[in-house]
């Protein structure tokens, strides 16, 4: 350039100088407006460049920031699609299903437990096994020598139960009413009768016998199986 412009450090009045005027080593100056004198180094070419490299610096400097942070996300989205892919591959909606119907019938047969021992009655042996116990009438008595057969009553026939109760437990128990269902050859239930032994309770290692007689009862009844009823025995006995 062919003209320097310089400012005055102390009052900020501007002078153009001739290019070359000042040295590399500068010069000392002194300022026409306020007398003030101070050494002036040689201006470089284009001041205002001077300011904007740092600038863009730092703008690449952050920007190369952002982008070091930008970065790393391609890589780990990548990684979850491809963790996402074999997750999939080893839970098909198959097992899914399944793992949630188990659960299902796992809640099912703890909570509806009273409900399934009611119809049936085995399944109380199952629940016992993983220690849900349900209470079940006469659980703790024991039916044996049961006996049954056809006989003439006064020009009446009549079916005859026979058997024994026996508590093998150490503690009294409740007798509950006795259910008696007559199967025909095929299994098929033909009726049901309830009777209630005389005995309410039982003693430790008592046993004591019952007996009860249907009339008319069903030609095709081949035999009768001796349960406990889940009805509760009254307490009164009166006509
Ligand atoms: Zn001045």
């Amino acid at each position: 350039m062919d003209i320097m412009r310089i400012t005055c450090p102390e009052c900020f009045a501007q002078f153009d100088v001739p290019d070359g005027a000042i040295k590399e080593t500068g010069r000392k100056l002194r300022c026409g407006q306020c007398k003030h004198q101070w050494h002036q180094l040689p201006i470089p070419d284009e001041p205002p460049e001077i300011m904007e490299p740092p600038t863009k610096e730092l703008e690449t400097k952050i920007s190369a920031t952002y982008n070091e942070f930008e970065t790393p996300p391609i890589p780990e989205n990548s990684d979850i699609k491809a963790s996402a892919n074999i997750e999939t591959k080893s839970l098909p909606i198959g097992a899914i299903i399944l793992v949630t119907l188990i659960i299902t019938s796992i809640f099912g047969f703890i909570f509806g437990r009273t409900i399934i021992v009611a119809y049936a009655p085995s399944s109380s042996i199952l629940y016992d096994k993983i220690g849900l116990h349900v209470p079940v009438p006469g659980e703790f008595l024991v039916i044996k020598n049961v006996g049954v057969w056809r006989e003439n009553r006064g020009g009446m026939e009549v079916l005859a139960v026979k058997g024994e109760l026996f508590n093998p437990s150490e503690t009294t128990q409740e007798v509950p009413i006795i259910k008696g269902s007559e199967v025909d050859a095929t299994g098929r239930v033909l009726a049901t009768e309830s009777f209630i032994p005389e005995a309410a309770t039982l003693l430790p290692n008592e046993t004591i016998k019952f007996e009860y007689q249907t009339p008319f009862p069903d030609e095709k009844t081949m035999s009768v199986i001796v349960t406990f009823s889940d009805e509760k025995r009254s307490s009164q006995y009166g006509y």
